[in-house]
């Protein structure tokens, strides 16, 4: 029996679907899956939002997209651990990019991205996205999370609950501070996990904490182990609609090295997937993977990495969006 990819491969017979071809081949999409313009055909869309105006350092996310879609065709549809593909559970396809008609001004940015999401959640679709850098998470979340907050596993070096840098309130270090203030995230059911790294001031740790969310840093991370932080997050979120937001700055800088503010001391590869399939029968309504930054990472390593979570993310959803639509 075909599923809903190798149905809508362009040139879809037995012979030629692009699961089955070489990977090195065909134009890329996120996951091989097919470029998809008809929202009623989908239960998960992989989008990219290619737009870093909001770093606070160095720039390049805007090319993350374009670079997970190209690693993404590294890899496959059976999960070697769950042992399902998330292809027979739901039609994934990829929609292509968020379009920014206006991406000088950061309150457009913002409308746009929203609006772009909310066809998306009309359309009762999953959406699973790839920055771009971290400021896109807010509008994802405005979309989202428009009917009632949700609770929030964050992977980041970083909580970005900082009020505000050079004046603008808009930037990659406070998606999650106005995402607080207007109520699309719930603070008590929010887990910040791998955070590290000097800051110049403490406002934004603070105010996480104050806030009551959960703000495990690295080095309380390395001392509990994967496994407990997993059962907290767990117990954390429950049977609440759940994002999942993964900053590759998260990961130590030796497995993702191509992103925009990278601390070392960080996560490491085996950790994230280990944490990730630890989330498995959550109520996740949505995810994205952000600031994977091309420019700085020369062997493509970091984009490989990008994918590859976004992949395991995918599998969650997949299996998510059939276990609670039957609910
Ligand atoms: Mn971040
Ligand atoms: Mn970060």
């Amino acid at each position: 029996m075909t599923n809903f990819y190798e149905r809508n491969s362009t040139l879809s017979t037995d012979q030629n679907n692009p699961m089955k071809e070489p990977r090195f081949v065909g134009i890329p999409t996120f996951m091989r899956t097919p470029l998809v313009t008809d929202l009623n055909e989908l239960d998960i869309a992989l989008v990219g939002v290619p737009y870093d105006g909001a770093v606070t350092n160095r720039p390049g996310a805007r090319h993350g997209p374009q670079a997970i879609r190209a690693a993404s065709a590294l890899m496959r549809s059976i999960h070697h651990v769950h042992k399902f593909s998330p292809y027979d559970l739901c039609r994934v396809g990829d929609v292509g990019d968020i379009k920014l008609s206006r991406m000088y001004e950061h309150e457009e940015v913002v409308k746009e991205i929203e609006q772009q999401y909310q066809c998306l959640i009309r359309a009762n679709i999953t959406p699973l996205s790839a920055g771009g850098d971290h400021s896109v998470t807010y509008p994802i979340l405005k979309a989202v999370a428009a009917e009632r907050p949700v609770a929030l596993i964050h992977i980041d070096a970083h909580t970005d609950t900082w009020d505000e840098f050079s004046g603008s309130k808009f930037m990659h270090g406070s998606p999650f501070r106005r995402a607080c203030e207007e109520g699309l995230i719930d603070p008590n059911r929010t887990i910040q996990i791998g955070i590290r790294g000097a800051q110049e001031t403490s406002e934004g740790w603070d105010y996480s904490l104050q806030q009551g969310m959960r703000v495990v840093f690295m080095e309380e991370f390395t001392k509990l182990g994967v496994a407990h932080v997993i059962d907290e997050a767990r117990r954390l979120v429950g049977d609440q609609p759940t994002y999942i937001s993964f900053d590759v700055d998260g990961l130590d800088p030796v497995y993702a090295p191509g992103t925009g503010t990278p601390e070392i001391g960080g996560i490491t590869t085996i950790e994230a997937l280990e944490l990730l399939r630890g989330l498995r029968g959550l109520n996740l309504i949505g995810g994205d993977v952000v600031e994977v930054a091309p420019p700085f990472d020369p062997s493509g390593n970091t984009a490989l990495v990008g994918a590859t979570l976004m992949y395991e993310i995918l599998c969650l959803l997949a299996e998510a969006r059939v276990g609670f639509k039957n609910q």
